[in-house]
């Protein structure tokens, strides 16, 4: 078959060739291709060591333990072409990495310890001479955009292309094997079928959920990423819902999965769902106007607090008091579990905290105000999103007129911010007062006093703020 490739794949391959080792392009990016989609990730398999492949490129470097060796990808949003020894791997005895990784010598050894039947397919460059010369005779250093097309003959021994046809997930050998040995894959199953939109097939989703507290074994950040990936997805609605039938939900976000079947429907009141199954919709809504996996998150996990608050009254009403508050603090909890950085944390947390802010016309300017500070100015967008998300995913319509009035005020308010000189005294009366010249030393008084009025110790009064100089240390 002929495969359009970077010239910069076409020169590795060529390098390797010329030295009379085999290299086979191998991994995602065979799956790509087939599937017709851009490859952003080029990985080679070769008998040749990682000394050898050293040799071979000036700029090649070790990327990790096992000897893969990274190429410099001239487009820098690019991931580096890695090229990787054949391997073969022995014994799994924690689900996590292997006991033992040793070279293999033969592609049929590599392919066969790789997870997915489209995962475990390879290309083989067809003989140099066989080659497409003229494309060659183009080729310019910075030419990554340049693609050429050139033959390869396709290895696919799990009968991958079938499934790609099929549009279904299967592990290659005996899907149980293949999970006690690497807990990982049992996210990468899900994820890869979330990003494909394709099916598992049945087997291996049943050995998925045998085997789901196998994740437990593999490290929260790698768990992270892989949920991101999914919450990234254009349907990260299909792949929660995957991630919960598959058990793994149980085991890596057991509070989540308690809010399924918790009841909130209540005489007179809007909620159609359980707590569980609103969520899983609200996040189905957000994603159709945003895309930061961390707003999809707390989308998500928003109602999380539910559970543990959860009264039914004597006429049959349900509430859920203060739920924003439990949900804060478990939502803190999960973050630091999944080790998310300082950045995303602070954001779920104010996303999830003041989610269930409230848009009534009565409130002042400085409620407002308070509102924005508290949630921060760069998550007011993302805010306004997970409460549509959340009103549509309790049935209710996307907007009303209150949060559209809201939505104008806080435009307005934010026209006239609050800033030291909406302060209700001024420098003049800091150095009566204190008795003392123009200097640093006012505009310092000033800043405390704003500082303690924003954060409402005082009240912005003039007799109060002159009271409250004459008490500063
Ligand atoms: P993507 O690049 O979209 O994340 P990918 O399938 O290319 O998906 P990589 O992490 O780039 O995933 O891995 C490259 C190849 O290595 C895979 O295609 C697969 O053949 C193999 N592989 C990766 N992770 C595992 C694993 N946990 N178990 C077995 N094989 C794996
Ligand atoms: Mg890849």
């Amino acid at each position: 078959m002929k495969v359009e490739i970077p010239s910069k794949v076409e020169e590795i391959v060529d390098k390797f060739e010329q030295t009379g080792y085999e290299i086979y392009i191998v991994g995602g990016a065979v799956r790509d291709i087939l599937m017709g989609k851009s490859v952003y990730d080029w990985d080679f398999a070769t008998k040749a060591t990682p000394d050898e492949i050293l040799k071979l490129f000036k700029d090649a470097y070790y990327t990790n333990e096992f000897g893969t060796v990274g190429i410099p990808n001239e487009n820098k949003d690019e991931r580096p072409y890695e090229i990787t020894t054949f391997r073969t791997e022995h014994g799994y005895s924690d689900a996590r990495r292997p006991d033992k990784v040793e070279w293999g010598k033969t592609l049929e050894e590599d392919l066969k310890r790789r997870d997915f039947t489209w995962n475990a397919m390879a290309l083989k460059p067809e003989h140099e001479s066989k080659r497409v010369k003229e494309f060659k005779s183009e080729k310019t250093k910075t030419t990554q955009a340049l693609t050429l097309s050139s033959p390869f003959t396709l290895i696919d021994p799990f009968a991958g292309q079938e499934d790609i046809k099929d549009k279904l997930v299967r592990a290659v050998g005996d899907p149980n094997e293949r999970f006690s040995e690497d807990g990982l894959r049992l996210m990468r199953a899900i994820r890869i079928a979330t990003e494909l939109m394709f099916t598992i097939e049945e087997k291996t989703f049943e050995a998925i959920r045998v085997n789901a507290s196998l994740i437990n074994k593999i490290s929260k950040e790698r768990v992270r990423d892989e949920l991101f990936k999914i919450l990234k997805s254009p349907n990260p609605y299909e792949g929660i819902l995957l991630f919960k039938n598959s058990g793994l939900m149980q085991e890596i976000l057991p509070e989540m999965e308690k809010t399924f079947g918790v009841e909130q429907k209540s005489p007179g009141r809007h909620h159609i769902y359980d707590v569980g199954t609103h969520s899983l919709y609200s996040l189905k809504h957000v994603a159709e106007r945003n895309s930061d996996p961390v707003v999809r998150f707390a989308t998500l996990i928003h109602d999380i607090g539910k559970p543990q608050t959860f009264k039914k009254l004597g006429n049959g009403t349900i509430t859920f008091y203060n739920h924003e508050i439990i949900s804060a603090q478990i939502v803190k909890r999960i973050a630091d579990r999944l080790r998310f950085s300082n950045k995303e944390k602070d954001k779920l947390y104010r996303l999830v905290r003041y989610h269930q802010f409230s848009v009534d016309e009565r409130q002042t300017d400085s409620a407002l105000r308070r509102f924005l500070r508290k949630v921060g100015l760069e998550n007011v967008g993302d805010m306004l999103d997970l409460r549509v998300g959340d009103r549509l995913g309790g049935g209710a319509r996307e907007t009303s007129w209150r949060l559209e009035e809201f939505k104008k005020r806080l435009i307005e308010v934010q026209k006239q911010p609050f800033t030291v000189h909406d302060l209700k005294i001024k420098g003049n009366d800091v150095m009566k007062v204190l008795g003392i010249e123009p200097g640093p030393m006012v505009g310092k008084v000033l800043d405390k006093l704003f500082e303690e009025v924003v954060e409402k110790k005082i009240e912005n009064e003039k007799s109060v703020l002159l009271n409250r100089i004459k008490n500063l240390s």
